[in-house]
């Protein structure tokens, strides 16, 4: 067995400043400098999902990616959703979870179109022969300092994606999901501990949080668990696409985490896996924060 030598978390993933960059929303990460590590090289399943038929929102980059990547390593058939201009970095994951075995399902859309979310879950239902768990990872994110300068148009498309999108999904999701399914959404620090620039941002988080424990109480009779995790400053399309200022991005994760830096997307898969598997059967109604040390 591979000997596993202990890692100083300070210094496990890229802790240097990061270079000044941006991009237009929603961005390819593949463009991005360091690009984010998503556990391509790493993630080692061990068939806790095997068999598993899991829709993933915002799949082809970051978070959604490093959990796409986990889950098809784990055992999983997948239903991946992105948008359209985002083909070049879902592609990577497409060919990632067949290379591990699986069925991928690739649906590009715009989930803040009620129409889209309905169609998206019949589609993944339909083609991955069953549906038995989301892992809704999809968001938006725009620093804008003085609240009168947030646009109507920003407010509506923050919440529409962040939030309605998971009702529209889940909604559709019902009549599909048998007991034992699981839940799993991403809210962010940011909802115990909001930054004055993302005021939009943060209360689609903090809803978020109320979403998830409030339908966990609802689907429990139904033998469906719902969680959710909340990560802290992690290096990924986001954050360059406009969540921070550009000024703010050489030092992203630095001041404001316990380990002095920004976290990888890598390391919230296997949160993701254990929240999404029977591991995790005795846990429904929680937001696991993964945040460098930031106290929820
Ligand atoms: P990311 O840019 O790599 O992923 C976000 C994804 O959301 C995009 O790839 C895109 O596919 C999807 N998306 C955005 N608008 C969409 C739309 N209209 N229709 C369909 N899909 C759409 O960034 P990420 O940081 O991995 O973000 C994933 C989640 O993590 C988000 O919900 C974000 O709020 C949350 N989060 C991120 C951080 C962070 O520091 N990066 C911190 C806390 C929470
Ligand atoms: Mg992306």
């Amino acid at each position: 067995m591979k000997h596993q030598s202990l890692q100083n978390p300070r210094t496990k993933y890229y802790h240097q400043d990061f270079s000044k960059q941006h991009q237009p929303a929603p961005g390819l990460q593949s463009k991005m400098d360091p690009v984010p590590d998503c556990g391509e090289k790493s993630y080692q399943g061990h068939e806790r999902l095997h068999g598993r038929k899991i829709l993933v929102t915002g799949a082809d980059s970051g978070i959604g990616r490093a959990a796409a990547i986990a889950y098809a390593r784990e055992g999983a058939d997948l239903a991946l959703t992105y948008l359209p201009d985002e083909e070049e970095d879902a592609k990577q994951v497409a060919e990632l979870v067949k290379q591990a075995g699986r069925k991928v399902v690739c649906i590009p859309g715009d989930l803040s179109n009620e129409h889209f979310c309905k169609q998206l879950v019949e589609k993944a239902h339909k083609e991955l022969g069953g549906l038995d768990g989301l892992t809704l990872v999809a968001g938006k994110q725009t620093a804008v300092e003085r609240i009168c300068d947030i646009s109507s148009e920003q407010l509506r498309k923050t919440f529409e994606i962040n939030v309605f999108s998971l009702f529209w999904v889940i909604q559709a999701a019902m009549p599909h999901l048998p007991e034992g399914a699981t839940i799993v959404t991403t809210s962010s620090v940011q909802a115990y501990e909001s930054s004055p620039n993302l005021i939009d941002y943060a209360c689609t988080k903090a809803a978020i949080v109320a979403f998830t424990q409030a339908l966990a109480k609802q689907l429990a009779a139904k033998g469906i668990r719902v969680n959710s995790v909340a990560p802290g400053p992690i290096w990924t399309a986001l954050e360059i696409t406009g969540g921070q200022p550009p000024e703010a991005i050489p030092k992203f994760g630095q001041s404001e985490s316990v380990l002095g830096r920004a976290g990888q997307p890598a390391e919230l898969a296997s949160t993701y896996v254990f929240l999404m598997s029977d591991d995790s059967s005795y846990v429904t109604a929680q937001v696991y924060g993964i945040t460098g040390g930031i106290r929820l």
